[in-house]
């Protein structure tokens, strides 16, 4: 079953711990921590992280079998590797199964690591030693074949008695530099952010995938497919979403949110 759902970002910034850092990011810093606390409170067996930014297989979202390293923080601009997250290897198996029989949607994969998530486990994962890891990546497909993988992904998830955690890893709008000239970019990304966050909290998620399938050219962003797997997922769902943070400190849109679910 699926016990907690969030939408949490990659940007690696958020892994320093600085003042600098406490203070471009006041609210998502914060969010974070909370988002740690109440995945330490409802336990899962297992955290679903779906991300975007491994190499992409063109018609399949891929499933990685290999265990999660958890990077530790530093100060310094790099970071050095810890503790591995057991994969979960009996859900892929079971994931893998149910979408060969519904179609290609998913297949496991063993090579590439996608170092996108490690931002979000390592501060979300503090708390949860026991806890597997299972990492999706997103294929290079539209955003209603990702809404559904994520059906079929709560489809298998809800049959198990195992305890999920859906995350979607990514961030919102990018813009490639700060300098006066972008500054029409920068309020372009800006206005984006501010848009898909109030209809993804708004709980309009058709609305949300939308306004990204209608920007996808002029804004970039890494969040969109992993998203759209995560609204498929929460479809049937009376998950309640909250914007925990939200900050876009040098060019890149972060965002936490977080979807209630009932007892
Ligand atoms: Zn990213």
């Amino acid at each position: 079953m699926i016990v907690y759902a969030a939408i949490v970002p990659h940007a690696t910034a958020l892994l320093i711990e600085s003042p600098e850092r406490a203070e471009q990011f006041p609210t998502v810093g914060p969010a974070i921590t909370l988002i740690a606390q109440h995945l330490y409170a409802r336990q899962p067996d297992t955290l679903v992280f779906v991300s975007s930014h491994k190499a992409q297989a063109h018609q399949s979202c891929t499933i990685d079998h290999m265990p999660l390293p958890v990077m530790h923080m530093e100060t310094q601009t790099g970071y050095e590797r810890a503790e591995l997250f057991p994969p979960d290897i009996e859900t892929s198996a079971i994931l893998r199964a149910a979408s060969e029989s519904s179609g290609e949607f998913m297949y496991a994969n063993t090579d590439a690591l996608d170092e996108s998530v490690l931002v979000s486990l390592a501060l979300l994962s503090k708390h949860l030693p026991k806890t597997r890891a299972l990492s999706i990546t997103t294929a290079h497909r539209d955003l209603r074949f990702h809404f559904t993988v994520g059906t079929l992904l709560e489809d298998v998830l809800t049959m198990l008695p195992a305890r999920y955690a859906v995350l979607a890893t990514g961030d919102l709008a990018q813009v490639p530099n700060l300098d006066a000239s972008a500054h029409r970019a920068r309020l372009n990304a800006l206005q984006f952010d501010r848009e898909f966050l109030h209809a993804v909290t708004d709980q309009r998620y058709d609305e949300a995938l939308e306004l990204g399938r209608a920007r996808r050219k002029s804004v970039t962003q890494c969040l969109l497919d992993p998203a759209a797997v995560l609204f498929g997922a929460l479809w049937s769902h009376r998950a309640t979403p909250e914007l925990l943070g939200y900050e876009s400190p040098t060019g890149t849109g972060v965002a936490v949110v977080e979807f209630a679910f009932g007892v």
